[in-house]
């Protein structure tokens, strides 16, 4: 018998359709794994680690029923090594292996882990794809090739037509490829977004071993009751979920934000997807069957809004980051440095809008895309917060926090602190497009009209101030020039009271 090869499928590469485990794939035995190092690089929500392991759990129960052998490592295994490694080194000097595979990491820090351990074992090694993504990373190279800056849009088309999406032969189904103007309402008050699927279970054995362990983490958790979809069965549950109940509104409302709904028609499958239990293309598959099905009851707005998110959005996020990495990972365009404030760990403050968006966070390991960009990110980029703080708190507090995401979504579309590699503008707003998307102002202790005065909302004058303050940065971007011309439009007296309302609010940033 010829020796097997062994395979390392790390946490978030729980795709049982790769080719790997086909029944004509090489004999192979697979190894995961829960390490502590994995655990602790960043200080996680406690429901994202059990999430993790949970999913990896199942998954070696459904390789194991088929018949495949599998070396699963626990965390209080008392061989385990802690470290990727050091796990797979033990192993291979057993001798029991001909070979040494792994699938592409996601993340550039485990990437180089692994090609330093591939040089260092004492048999051959080789990277396979994880075959997850809808373009590889040279796709993205090769699309802006030549080209100055990188534009989602033009990457999304691409995408588009290399895998005949939503198109009516050459052309965009519904004559255009955005319908970004059609969406975008804020909730009305007769509205009732339905009601997510959960999948309860009894995690208080998992919690306490995290306990035992000394696994710091974050959040709150429910341990006999722990919801998130952790297997592949359960997120295709979702997701057929999603597409009956869900998507029908999703794009018109994909922007607002309500104190009663924190999921409003949001699909929440993006843990599902960041861990492959499943496929960003069997998600646009199911979409668009649904809405061929529903015969003109699913408009054409809310699939292609839903599409762009993944086939545009995802996508563009994983190429940028490959392209940038390692030096994405330390820009700071604005040279912000303050320090990431209590609340957003404790959610103590009287911003009805950042308390409502942190509690949820600390509550449910998620919220949505507005609540991260407009709410939270809005108030950490005008207040100059260090994007290394902001890039910890993100990456630690969502359940879907994987570094090839999250980093571009934070340090680059809500921080600008890539300079406008991912976006054209910075993301930001004073409290007037918080009141218009969402319920959240009314019954907040500040007053949403005035920039200046007790009680003044701070995003106001913080928001005038940054453009002043970044000036010299921002006032050649066209799509800012209004922000300027309406600067020089006022006294300087008006000015000068907005800075000086401002530098208040900074200074006592902890006490808002
Ligand atoms: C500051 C900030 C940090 C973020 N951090 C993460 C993160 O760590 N992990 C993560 O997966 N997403 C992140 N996002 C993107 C987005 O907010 C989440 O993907 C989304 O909120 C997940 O919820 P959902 O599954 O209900 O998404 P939906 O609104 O239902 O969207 C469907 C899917 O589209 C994809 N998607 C949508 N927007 C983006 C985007 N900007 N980038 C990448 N994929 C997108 C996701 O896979 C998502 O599941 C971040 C966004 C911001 C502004
Ligand atoms: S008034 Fe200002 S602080 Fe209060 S909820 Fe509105 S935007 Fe947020």
């Amino acid at each position: 018998m010829p020796k097997p090869i062994l395979r390392l499928i790390l946490g978030d590469q729980l795709n049982i359709s790769h080719s790997w485990l086909a029944e004509s794939s090489a004999p192979a035995e697979y190894l995961i794994m829960e390490v502590r190092e994995e655990a602790t690089y960043a200080r996680h929500h406690v429901q994202k680690i059990v999430a993790f392991f949970l999913a990896m759990r199942s998954f070696a129960e459904e390789l194991r029923a088929r018949g495949l052998i599998v070396h699963y490592i626990s965390l209080d295994d008392p061989e385990n090594q802690h470290s990727f490694a050091k796990n797979v080194s033990r192993l291979i000097a057993s001798g029991r292996f001909s070979a040494f595979e792994y699938q592409q990491p996601d993340e550039y820090r485990v990437e180089q882990d692994l090609l330093q351990l591939a040089s260092s074992l004492p048999v051959p090694s080789r990277a396979a794809d994880s075959e997850h993504f809808l373009v590889s990373r040279q796709f993205f190279q090769d699309v802006f090739r030549g080209h100055k800056r990188y534009v989602m849009e033009s990457f999304y088309r691409e995408v588009r037509r290399r895998h005949r999406i939503l198109l009516d032969g050459d052309k965009p189904a519904g004559g255009r490829w955005n319908f970004d103007a059609e969406n975008r309402k804020k909730l009305p008050d007769s509205a009732t977004p339905p009601v997510a699927l959960r999948f309860p279970r009894d995690v208080r054995q998992l919690v306490s071993m995290l306990g035992a362990k000394g696994v710091p983490s974050i959040g709150s958790i429910d341990p006999s009751n722990f919801g998130w979809p952790v297997t592949r069965e359960e997120s295709l549950a979702v997701l057929s979920d999603f597409c009956e109940r869900f998507l029908p509104s999703f794009g018109s409302y994909q922007d607002a934000m309500h104190t009663d709904h924190r999921l409003l028609f949001h699909s929440k499958l993006s843990f599902s997807m960041n861990v492959k239990l499943i496929s960003p293309m069997e998600v646009i598959e199911s979409a668009i069957g649904a809405w061929e099905r529903s015969k003109g009851k699913i408009s054409i707005a809310q699939i292609e809004g839903f599409v762009r998110q993944i086939a545009g959005w995802r996508e563009f996020m994983r190429g940028v980051y490959w392209a940038h990495m390692p030096s994405y990972k330390t820009l700071n365009f604005f040279g912000a440095n303050r320090p990431l404030p209590h609340y957003f760990w404790d959610g103590e403050t009287k911003m009805r809008c950042v308390k409502h968006a942190v509690d949820q966070s600390l509550e449910d390991a998620y919220a949505h895309h507005i609540q991260r960009l407009m709410v939270t990110g809005n108030f950490l980029l005008l207040s100059g917060v260090s994007p290394d703080d902001v890039d910890a708190w993100y990456l630690g507090v969502y359940a879907d926090a994987i570094e090839w995401v999250q980093l571009p979504n934070t340090r680059g579309m809500s921080q600008f602190a890539d300079g406008g590699i991912v976006g054209t503008k910075p993301y930001m707003s004073s409290a007037n497009y918080i009141n218009k998307m969402s319920n959240y102002c009314s019954g907040c202790s500040y007053k949403l009209k005035e920039r200046t005065g007790p009680g003044a909302c701070p995003f106001n004058s913080l928001y005038w101030n940054f453009l002043i303050s970044h000036r010299e940065k921002l006032q050649g971007n066209p799509r800012i020039g209004m922000g300027y011309k309406l600067i020089d439009k006022m006294s300087s007296s008006e000015v000068a009271e907005i800075t000086a309302q401002a530098q208040h609010y900074l200074n006592n940033l902890e006490e808002l």
